[in-house]
């Protein structure tokens, strides 16, 4: 699951623009990327993890090395694209058979792809649109998947006529027991308006943003190429091509509540940071674990303060601001990420990060760790400042 983190797609995705990956590289791209990339000594790291990187569309494969993608030259930019809009685009580009493994080459006898990403994300969007029922069981998305023999193209009223019969789902899923579609389902837990806890998805939206997000999602179809490596390349120059797969855009939704916090200008990169702040189930999710009532930044007591109310706190996200939630296969969604801050602490933390990026010319951290180091310094600077410590 690691290897699907957004962040981790981002070094990945620099290392191949910067380098050729073969069989021959291992140790290189360990010591570039940070990754241990382990494998026995009879796989090369290429031969262990390049499926993962080719479904990802961040490479294809000529003559055993890696030929970087559009999405890869992307992704390798800090701040050009967030973790929303490149899984969007992921979801609407997925297909099963995957052109990244073999197999792909029955497509060019003119059998029909589903699109398995697309599926599970329109699912848990019919889900709440239809019924307001943000949890769904990952279980019960595959069983869906496997009974309804759905492609992921179907429109509304055929999701919502799922609905009905969703009770025998999670049963269905269950026995089916596929690993690899467990892992894609969390994997898209990355989004900022979901959350995994393990073994559910949760969606935090209004019934009439998931239901907008809903019709912006289309799988993308088109001639394909009968040659997976080329049709790995066709979809990735599809990212950020001008046409209506151009990124995905939040259009009339959840955008506008980002609009008015207050730190921000609306930029996009800040977009992803500030949905998943404003996760409300993620947010109770974090505080069910981690009850506590005190400012990480200023170590204010927001109980003690104010005692008439449970906290007085918002949820920080500590990694780039483009970056979504990193996923941990057994626990679901990775909260050591998240710090609760005060409003105050947490508003003078983003105009801390302003003022560092704009010294830098930059709209967003390289990486987590200069992510996580801002932060420690905004931090102590909050401590250094404190007039009314002891
Ligand atoms: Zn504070
Ligand atoms: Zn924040």
């Amino acid at each position: 699951m690691g290897y699907f983190q957004y962040d981790v797609l981002r070094e990945v995705s620099r290392f191949v623009t910067t380098h050729q990956w073969s069989g021959k590289n291992s140790i290189l791209i360990r010591s570039e990327t940070g990754q241990p990339f382990s494998a026995p000594d009879t796989h090369s790291a290429w031969r262990n993890y390049k499926r993962i990187f080719k479904l990802c569309l961040l490479f294809s494969e000529k003559d055993g090395v890696s030929v970087p993608t559009p999405v890869a030259q992307i992704l390798a930019q800090s701040g050009a694209v967030t973790c929303d809009e490149y899984l969007h685009f992921l979801v609407e580009a997925t297909t099963d058979p995957s052109p990244a493994l073999t197999g792909w080459s029955v497509i060019a006898d003119g059998h029909a792809v589903r699109h398995p990403l697309c599926f599970a994300l329109k699912y848990l969007l019919a889900k709440v649109a239809g019924l307001n029922v943000p949890i769904t069981p990952i279980y019960e998305v595959i069983g869906a998947y496997i009974d309804s023999g759905f492609s992921g193209a179907e429109d509304d009223t055929a999701f919502l006529n799922l609905m009905h019969k969703r009770a025998g789902y999670e049963q269905i899923g269950r026995n089916a027991n596929l690993r690899q579609a467990r892992e894609s389902i969390k994997f898209i837990s990355q989004i900022s308006y979901l959350h995994s806890d393990g073994s559910n998805i949760i969606t935090s939206l209004s019934q009439e943003d998931a239901m907008n997000i809903f019709q912006d999602i289309q799988p993308i179809s088109g001639p394909c190429e009968a040659d997976g490596n080329l049709e790995i390349q066709r979809l990735a120059a599809l990212f950020k091509d001008g046409s209506e797969h151009d990124f995905f855009d939040y259009k009339n939704t959840i955008l506008s509540d980002v609009l008015e916090s207050g730190f921000s200008e609306g930029s996009k990169v800040k977009k992803t940071h500030i949905v998943i702040e404003r996760n409300s189930k993620l947010r109770d999710f974090f505080f069910d674990r981690r009850p506590t009532t005190v400012c990480d930044a200023c170590s204010m007591d927001t109980k003690k303060k104010y005692p008439w109310v449970e906290r007085v706190l918002d949820l920080h996200h500590i990694l780039p601001l483009s970056s979504g939630t990193r996923v941990d296969s057994r626990t679901g969604t990775m909260l050591d990420d998240l710090v609760p801050v005060c409003p105050t602490c947490h508003r003078a933390i983003h105009r801390f990060y302003d003022g560092h990026l704009k010294i830098e010319t930059r709209k967003d951290f390289l990486n987590e760790k200069e992510a996580r180091y801002i932060y420690a310094k905004a931090k102590g600077e909050i401590i250094k400042g404190d007039c009314y410590a002891s």
